[in-house]
């Protein structure tokens, strides 16, 4: 098991310092990616944080990792593009370039090479988004379900950190609670 200091504890950001936070790894995942995001209004977001993010709507989760901060979460519960509902029963794209899932008129044709997610595995993230990892450890998730988070969460670290070896040491630790053995 892992030390208590190496546990990953997600916390809701809704004001101050944690919204502070948020900005600074926004500005780094715009630096990541290398495009300026100012045609998105990407300064006005920051400064109206939680903004969009505000529940009902959505939520802004960081993951600490004892006290140090590990990342935040993917959008699960509506569309990350447009915010739109998603469709229910059949699988859905996960786009780790918009940090989350897409609706149906958001997904690209054919694909696009973006991971699919079962209805499974996307009630399993939501529990684990709400629930923390202590929920993944208590009602572990099915192997095909933790296959799919575990490669739809990798792109997404990846996308976000933009650096494959980081990432990969957050789900080294991640990854034994969506799919242990
Ligand atoms: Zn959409």
């Amino acid at each position: 098991m892992a030390q208590p200091a190496e546990t990953v504890r997600l916390a809701e950001a809704v004001e101050g310092p944690d919204l502070g936070l948020v900005r600074d790894l926004f500005r780094e995942y715009q630096q990541a990616i290398g495009v300026d995001l100012c045609f998105q209004g990407f300064e006005a977001e920051l400064a109206a944080l939680p903004g969009a993010y505000a529940r009902p709507a959505g939520r802004l989760l960081l993951a600490w990792r004892g006290e140090a901060l590990a990342g935040f979460m993917p959008r699960l519960d509506a569309c990350a593009s447009c915010g739109a509902a998603l469709a229910e029963g059949r699988p859905v794209r996960f786009d780790p370039s918009h940090g989350g899932l897409l609706c149906v008129a958001c997904e690209p044709l054919g694909g696009g090479g973006l991971p699919s997610l079962s209805p499974d595995t996307v009630a399993a993230l939501l529990r684990l988004q709400r629930g923390g990892l202590a929920a993944a450890a208590s009602e572990p998730l099915s192997p095909p379900a933790g296959r799919e988070s575990r490669e739809a969460l990798t792109r997404f670290v990846e996308q976000l950190l933009g650096r494959r070896l980081a990432s990969r040491k957050f789900l080294d630790e991640v990854g034994p609670l969506l799919a242990p053995e």
